[in-house]
């Protein structure tokens, strides 16, 4: 897909990515060079479960980002 860059470097990221890739407004992104200077890419910054992936109800369980489910399974492994 070609976007054009604004007079103040901007792009506009379109409609059809924001929604594939739940990208909303105030999301943040990390946007990395690719190799031999070809150009960039664009990813998410969604704090995510580091169990399962899930990115809803995110919430530190012993400093590791966890989902609501996989803290219950958590608590109730260690009790
Ligand atoms: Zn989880």
């Amino acid at each position: 897909m070609i976007v054009k860059i604004d007079s103040i470097g901007r792009i506009t990221v379109p409609k059809k990515y924001r929604e594939e890739f739940n990208l909303k407004p105030d999301s943040e992104a990390n946007m990395l060079p690719l190799p031999d200077g070809i150009g960039v890419s664009l990813f998410r910054l969604t704090p995510r479960c580091a169990n399962c992936g899930k990115e809803e109800g995110i919430k530190k369980f012993d400093n590791i980002l966890l989902c609501e489910n996989c803290r219950k399974v958590l608590r109730y492994a260690i009790t």
